[in-house]
């Protein structure tokens, strides 16, 4: 298994989240954290990803994280797609199957879920792995296992985040009102 990169307080108190993608379904969402590797993650050497951003004609900017309990840093991801692969519930599509936009503008976008999730359907090496799904995630660990530059990081834990930057979070203590707002 590869190291993970993902620092472990790629969110905290201070540090908000720079926007979501909303599923379809008009419920769930996944929120984009601040830019954690940058251009120290492996996207930004890759010669496959590079060379995508080349043909395109498009620059390769920083994009930070995407999920909070399926957190995926997206300047660590090369589009290997281990992660399509293996898990057992899609949590992940190549974004850019659904719509082929800059990742930078996927920022506040609705995407329907419609996009592939085979491992070797990347429009291209620009695309990134979305965890549009990822309410769906049983937490089998399996992505975070196979990715070959450890850009994936499971902490179901991370719900909480997930809640308290929604503003929906509910305070569970022992014995206590399980209604009390924090
Ligand atoms: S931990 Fe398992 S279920 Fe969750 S996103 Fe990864 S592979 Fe899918």
């Amino acid at each position: 298994m590869a190291d993970l990169v993902i620092s472990e307080d790629f969110f905290n108190e201070d540090k908000k989240p720079v926007g979501k993608t909303s599923h379809g379904d008009g419920e769930n969402f996944h929120w984009i954290w601040p830019v954690n590797t940058g251009e120290n993650g492996a996207a930004f050497s890759d010669e496959n990803v590079k060379a995508a951003y080349a043909d395109k004609g498009e620059e390769q900017v920083p994009l930070g994280v995407h999920g909070t309990t399926v957190a995926v840093d997206w300047d660590s991801c090369v589009a290997a797609g281990s992660c399509m692969s293996v898990c057992p519930v899609q949590t992940f599509q190549w974004y850019r199957t659904e719509q082929d936009i800059a990742a930078a503008d996927v920022v506040d976008k609705t995407f329907e879920g419609t996009g592939l999730t085979e491992q070797d359907e990347r429009l291209d090496y620009t695309d990134k792995s979305m965890p549009i799904r990822e309410h769906d995630c049983t937490v089998c660990m399996a992505c975070q296992e196979a990715c070959p530059t450890g850009a994936i990081l499971i902490e179901q834990a991370n719900a909480e985040w997930h809640e308290k930057a929604a503003g929906t979070y509910v305070k569970m203590e022992g014995g206590g009102n399980p209604h009390a707002h924090d």
